[in-house]
């Protein structure tokens, strides 16, 4: 088939697995994803999996929207793209900028566009910097983060990551940054006295950890956040690229915890990954130095940021979003998943469930199944995409993400194939 005959002549592919160890990818057969609708995916050999993860947390609206590709074809065959800098702009971005103002749940907004979450994580820790530089405090430059989070593997997202996994290897990417525990303020605040309010400038956190594990704070956690924030003179900087856009039942996540933050950074499912875009929605604090002050610009920016193709892409995902009420919905799936996920509990190789904020969930195993028993979660991903089902697999846990179009039906087919794939890894390692 068409398929067939270029795959063939790429063995061995010369194609390089990110987040990927090659030693071990480039040794076994590849799993080529060909096609995907709504939530269902098909491989190379016309087999259907569910997309348990909509992707890498982002397919919000499901696989397969051709209002989306003809939204993209119409804007390619418009304009296809230029660069917005000095003064030029296209359509697409300033509607899009209007757009994701008017939801924002940050004071008097301007939103900066980008090409994905790790480069709006570096754009935001940079006009962090530069603002408190602005305000004739150039010594604020330190920045904390929280143990697990994830903030993308750019320059300043490796250095800031909660994760020592993905720092080790590269050095010190940021000199001035520490990482303190996820769900305390009292932690925060210590570091931050500890540090001297006066070298610190933001604090990044994600209103719910994802790729560290699915961790929800308490309820009253950012409320804290955000007062020990506003009375140090610390920026608080929210990492929203995978709660937003309906996956918490609103469109920026953090509006669960009835906080406004400085600024707000997204990607993901902003076009729910139809094409690469992100950004960082800047409160008009931060953005004052820069918009009413001359020969004061930031001087930052990228070729692609405001692409017309993603920002077209980015307007039909929200028209989605809109029109199904996906965010109404979103609550009924976060609901469903965690009564069907919370099932798991009993099973002799989980040791905790995480799920009931927003539409994700994490099973963890015990220490003993990944200790003594060796296994791995490597294990049960396998079992399961075996079976139909793809999930995501974290050194303890198996992380569910699934698109918010799933049904109840699909939820528990999902989970009912975790349980067979929990079974079938404890049977081999009795
Ligand atoms: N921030 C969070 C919370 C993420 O989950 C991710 C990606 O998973 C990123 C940032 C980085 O985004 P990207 O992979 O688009 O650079």
């Amino acid at each position: 088939s068409y398929a067939r005959t270029p795959m063939e002549r790429l063995e061995p592919s010369r194609f390089w697995h990110t987040f990927s160890d090659m030693n071990k990818v480039s040794q076994g057969p590849k799993f080529i994803v060909e096609r995907a609708e709504g939530p269902w995916l098909w491989d190379d050999n016309g087999d259907r999996f569910l997309d348990g993860t909509a992707s890498l947390w982002y397919c919000n609206v499901g696989h397969g929207r051709t209002e989306i590709a003809d939204a993209v074809y119409k804007q390619l065959t418009a304009l296809d793209a230029f660069t917005v800098y000095g003064d030029f702009a296209n359509r697409p971005a300033l509607e899009l900028s209007e757009r994701l103002a008017a939801h924002a749940p940050v004071v008097d907004p301007r939103v900066i566009l980008t090409c994905g979450g790790g480069e709006s994580i570096e754009t935001a820790a940079k006009l962090a910097r530069r603002y408190w530089a602005a305000e004739g405090r150039p010594g604020k430059r330190h920045l904390i983060s929280r143990t697990g989070g994830y903030h993308g593997l750019h320059g300043i997202g490796t250095g800031i990551i909660g994760m020592d996994r993905f720092r080790s290897g590269f050095g010190p990417m940021v000199e001035d940054a520490s990482v303190v525990p996820h769900d305390s303020v009292r932690a925060l605040e210590e570091e931050i006295l500890r540090v001297g309010p006066e070298n610190v400038a933001a604090f990044f956190a994600e209103p719910v950890i994802g790729a560290g594990g699915v961790y929800a704070a308490d309820t009253d956690y950012f409320t804290g956040v955000a007062e020990v924030c506003r009375r140090h003179g610390v920026l608080f900087v929210v990492d929203s690229v995978i709660c937003a856009f309906a996956r918490m039942g609103n469109w920026f996540g953090i509006e669960r915890y009835g906080v406004r933050p400085d600024m707000i950074v997204f990607a993901k499912g902003v076009t729910s990954g139809y094409q690469p875009l992100g950004g960082v929605v800047v409160g008009g604090r931060i953005a004052e130095p820069f918009w009413n002050r001359s020969g004061n610009p930031f001087h930052h920016g990228t070729t692609y940021a405001g692409h017309p193709t993603c920002c077209a892409a980015a307007m039909a995902n929200m028209d989605i979003l809109e029109r199904e009420d996906l965010f109404t919905v979103a609550y009924e799936v976060e609901a469903q998943l965690d009564a069907a996920v919370r099932t798991l509990a009993d099973h002799p190789l989980v040791s905790e469930v995480r799920s009931g904020t927003g539409v994700m969930a994490a099973v963890q195993l015990t220490e003993e199944a990944l200790g003594d028993r060796g296994i791995t979660t490597a294990e049960v991903f396998a079992e399961a995409r075996a079976r139909g089902v793809v999930l995501r697999a974290i050194p303890h846990s198996l992380l569910i993400s699934p698109p918010l179009i799933i049904t109840w039906e699909q939820i528990d087919h999902l989970v009912s194939t975790l349980r067979s794939a929990l079974d079938a890894v404890a049977q081999r390692h009795e």
